[in-house]
């Protein structure tokens, strides 16, 4: 029998199930960087969520934007008809993506981007007579989404092995994490940017003209923070050119701000053939996910496809009208209150922060870019990911939000953190990984 306050019927993602249900931490109001939990307690969040708060909690702007929406036009189907808000936020959004990316197609979640993204990549090729361009090539550590196409170029074990054969024709580049030569690096690691010829070697073992397209995150947020090595992203885009493949940069996370730019892209200087957003995009008020496209390959799929649907692909909810409202309202925000900027203006004070814990006990690692840190602990020798699940629970029972991953604690604040609250998360997590065992 299940009664209204039973735990039992709601199968929570990416969780320990039965250890949550037994001991259960649960949230039931928000606002700027504070969560309150079922017992009353403010909980300082230093993960934005789950990387995607990045205006704050409860912003009244995009909460009315959205009752707004709502009780004006609740739904409207975007296949062979439209609404104009749907128009509306993707030339918004278009304007803050780099130059040349400028044709938007929406989805609801990261997931999806990653799909749509590698859908569109293989539309494009076989649009331009290229079709024997049908591998996709990822990276190791790599998290794109629990789509299969996103888990086939993703790189992290556990979310693959339970899953069978995945899509067939990908391959893995090696990642960048190189503590032996980079750790404690302040920014981006100056070893590393050689890495990128792993393309090279999966070119040169599969043929060229049989790759459609590369997908790495710029930071890598969900497999613990690893952040590209000096000159790593610049070759990856040399090689893509070189040889014909299309670069997708996977920013659902490090899009808005959190990198103290726009997007990854404009913060390294390198610009891909498609981006893929999500969270940040309507700050997590309503689900929405976006592919920005550059021109060209937008055009070479619509303009050569015979009359009729040009790409057959798209979501019931692309462009719902709620998302639309909340991502105009949340990019309206980002402007107003410069949160690109400030988040590059709070980056010294946060790496401080972040580099603050080296020498505390277990820690074996800091690593800092934008407003993202990773803290990487030794592992039990016994017990791999424990101390870390410990950690993130006194945390919380001392009111403040972490995320972990492994045995790597990963931190994205909301961009409108204040320098005292970077203070209070730094000490609050100096003191509890030193007194765990
Ligand atoms: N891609 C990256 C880089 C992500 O970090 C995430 C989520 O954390 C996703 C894709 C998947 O997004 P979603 O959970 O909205 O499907």
């Amino acid at each position: 029998m299940t009664e209204p306050n039973d735990l039992s019927a709601f199968w929570m993602p990416f969780t320990n199930n039965r250890g949550f249900k037994q001991s259960p931490r649960m949230f039931v109001s928000a606002s700027d960087m504070h969560y309150v939990s079922t017992t009353g307690q403010k909980v300082l969040d230093a993960t934005g969520g789950l990387w995607c708060v990045n205006a704050g909690h409860g912003r009244a702007r995009i909460v009315e934007a959205i009752q707004h929406a709502a009780a004006k036009l609740d739904f409207a189907p975007t296949f062979q008809l439209a609404h104009p808000i749907a128009f509306e936020a993707a030339s918004r959004l278009s304007l803050i993506m780099p130059k040349g990316l400028d044709r938007i197609f929406f989805t609801n979640s990261g997931s999806e981007s990653v799909d749509t993204a590698l859908k569109i990549a293989l539309a494009y090729q076989k649009a331009r007579g290229q079709g024997g361009r049908t591998r996709l090539i990822g990276r190791e550590r790599g998290y794109h989404g629990v789509g299969f196409g996103g888990i086939s170029v993703g790189g992290i074990v556990g979310n693959r092995r339970q899953f069978g054969t995945l899509l067939t024709g990908v391959d893995h580049m090696r990642h960048t994490h190189d503590l032996a030569r980079n750790a404690f690096s302040q920014g981006q690691p100056e070893h590393g940017a050689e890495l990128a010829d792993d393309l090279e070697r999966i070119v040169a073992l599969h043929g060229a003209e049989t790759v459609a397209a590369v997908i790495v995150e710029p930071v890598a947020g969900s497999t613990g923070v690893l952040v590209p090595p000096v000159g790593y992203l610049e070759r990856l885009r040399a090689i893509c050119d070189q040889h014909g493949i299309l670069l997708i940069f996977d920013e659902v996370i490090t899009a808005f701000g959190r990198v103290g730019a726009a997007t990854g892209a404009e913060r390294f200087g390198v610009t891909p053939d498609l981006i893929t957003m999500a969270k940040g995009l309507t700050n997590a008020a309503v689900p929405m996910g976006a592919v920005a496209v550059r021109r060209e390959v937008h055009d070479m799929i619509v303009n050569t496809a015979p009359e009729g649907i040009e790409l057959f692909h798209g979501y019931t909810y692309s462009g719902h009208p709620l998302a639309c409202a909340a991502a105009i309202a949340t990019l309206d925000l980002y402007q107003e209150e410069g949160l690109f900027d400030r988040a590059r203006s709070l980056e010294e004070a946060w790496a401080a922060g972040v580099h603050s814990m080296k020498g505390v006990r277990h820690v074996i690692d800091c690593r800092n870019f934008g407003l993202i840190g990773g803290i990487e602990l030794e592992p039990r020798p016994d017990a791999p990911t424990k101390r870390a699940m410990e950690i993130f629970h006194r945390a919380f029972d001392e009111g403040l939000l972490i995320r972990v991953t492994g045995d790597i604690i990963a931190l994205s604040p909301p961009l409108i953190i204040s320098p005292d609250q970077i203070g209070e998360i730094f000490e609050t997590l100096a003191r509890i990984v030193a007194a765990v065992d």
